[in-house]
């Protein structure tokens, strides 16, 4: 069992996908173990994305991300980084999968509705940025 952490975005959130997403997540057998929607402030923003800190769209990308409430949640399941990950689809839309979220929700490369964890590593920093243990379901 490995766990992911997922975000509907500030635009998902606006055009009404929550429950697209985790439809989603939960058909391809994955489980929803905690859940919470918030307003990220332009700093807690920037501390997620740190890993981005140096790119380009840093600035671009944190203010989107702060401009309005976002739902976070942790994905369990076989493998649900990649999981989520394919179910997403490539961070450009116009590069993504027919079928995946971002090829038929998203907007541009930065408005793309999910997020989600892309390693162990950041998925166990990507958790713990949003859930204390005691929120997580076992
Ligand atoms: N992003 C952007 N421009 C780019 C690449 C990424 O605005 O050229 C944004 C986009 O919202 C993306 C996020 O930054 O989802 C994080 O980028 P990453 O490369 O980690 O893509 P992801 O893991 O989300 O597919
Ligand atoms: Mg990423």
């Amino acid at each position: 069992m490995e766990r992911t952490l997922s975000i509907v975005k500030p635009d998902g959130v606006k055009k009404g996908l929550i429950g697209e997403v985790i439809r989603r997540f939960e058909n391809a057998g994955l489980r929803i173990t905690a859940l919470k929607m918030l307003k990220l402030t332009k700093d807690q923003a920037k501390g997620f994305y740190i890993v981005h800190k140096d790119r380009p769209f840093y600035e671009s990308l944190t203010d989107f991300m702060s401009e309005g409430p976002i739902v976070v949640m942790v994905v369990e399941g076989e493998n649900a980084i990649s999981k989520v990950r394919e179910i997403m689809g490539a961070t450009n839309p116009r590069e993504a999968a027919p079928g995946t979220i971002r090829a038929e929700f998203a907007s541009d490369i930065e408005r793309n509705i999910v997020h989600g964890s892309d390693s162990p590593e950041s998925a166990s920093f990507e958790i713990g940025y949003f859930f204390s243990s005691i929120e997580i379901m076992d």
